[in-house]
């Protein structure tokens, strides 16, 4: 019988598939990682396996322990999966742009959460960071995995992410494109990949325009999980050949086009690292037509569209913003009238 002994234990092995649909008229070869086929639903249940396990091995997170962390949800969610099978209690600060499905998943899986508000610095006594490094000071066992500046982050990626994609594409892979959010994926997928290539792979970071990875200044943008404020220490900035920054609109309105022509219903980050994949491709193309065909180009989709149905999914929520024109989404009896 093949079965696994625990959910957590089937972390990573995701997928590659070929985006044919929104790649029309692009000569090279793109392939999307599909991180959603995770059991806890994204790219983070990597980190979040990898991280426990060093903390009990160096003896920072002992039996009884209390998880203490700040996350949009994604790295809760891998972190309550392996605190359940552990015995962990998780108690996850969140800023207050995360989408109440998000919240709810994380309480679903028996974890505490604490909102806090997104419009502050980082320093601000209600951040999200100054309240979750407080709550792992004062819970006793209380151990914050610190996502944005945990080695263990990037490693998880140098010693998963990366590897499946040079074994996937038989050593054949010539870009990487991700998003950046801790920088934990790019830093050790990308590192990974630069070795194993002697430098060959281009590696390219997504970003929100606005971010500090694509020289903002740390202005809201709406796409969740990924840009930053700060610099994290996860984040390697020698790893990246080069930021590509996508706004909001252009984000939301690929993460719609890969659910209705690629059938993949997949979070705002996903959109937006398709969007610098399909740019990417197209200046090559522009540039250097033989480069562009025999490219083969990974990108990384870190998470579903299920905790996004009441933003990016959602007519309203989407023309609220301007990012959907009035006249869109028009049914078949407004059509017929
Ligand atoms: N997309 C989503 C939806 C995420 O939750 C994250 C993690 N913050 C990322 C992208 C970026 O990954 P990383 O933190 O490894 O840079």
């Amino acid at each position: 019988m093949k079965y696994a002994k625990h959910i957590s234990e089937l972390v990573g092995g995701t997928p590659l598939v070929q985006l044919t649909s929104v790649t029309a008229g692009l000569t090279a070869t793109i392939l999307a990682k599909v991180e959603y086929m995770n059991p806890g639903g994204s790219v983070k249940d990597r980190i979040a396996l990898k991280m426990i396990e060093a903390a009990e091995a160096s003896g920072e997170l002992l039996p009884g322990g209390t998880i203490v962390e700040p996350t949009s949800g994604n790295t809760g969610v891998g972190l309550a999966l392996v605190a359940q099978r552990k015995g962990y209690r998780c108690v996850f600060v969140c800023p207050d742009k995360v989408s109440q499905d998000k919240r709810d998943v994380l309480r679903a899986y028996g974890a505490e959460v604490v909102v806090t508000p997104t419009a502050v610095a980082p320093d601000h006594p209600n951040s999200y960071y100054s309240v979750s490094d407080r709550l792992a000071k004062e819970i006793p066992g209380g151990w914050k995995p610190n996502q944005y500046a945990n080695v263990n982050g990037p490693a998880s990626h140098y010693e998963t992410t990366g590897p499946e994609i040079w074994a996937d594409t038989e050593g054949r892979v010539t870009h990487l494109v991700t998003g950046v959010g801790t920088g934990g994926t790019i830093t050790g997928t990308g590192r990974y990949l630069h070795d194993v290539s002697d430098g060959r792979v281009v590696v390219i970071g997504a970003d929100p325009a606005g971010s500090v990875y694509s020289g903002g200044d740390g202005r809201p943008y709406l796409v969740e999980g990924v840009g930053e404020d700060f610099w994290p220490t996860a984040y390697d900035p020698t790893v990246p050949d080069e930021i590509i920054a996508v706004s909001d609109a252009d984000s939301f309105a690929m993460t719609r086009r890969l659910a209705r022509e690629e059938g993949l219903l997949v979070g705002g980050s996903c959109g937006m690292a398709v969007e610098a994949t399909l740019r990417y491709a197209r200046r090559l193309q522009d540039e250097d037509p033989a480069a562009a065909e025999a490219a083969v180009i990974v990108v990384i989709l870190p998470d579903s569209g299920r905790g996004y149905l009441s933003k990016i999914f959602n007519d309203k929520w989407m023309r609220s913003y301007g990012f959907l024109a009035a006249d869109e989404g028009a049914t078949v009896a407004d059509v017929l009238r």
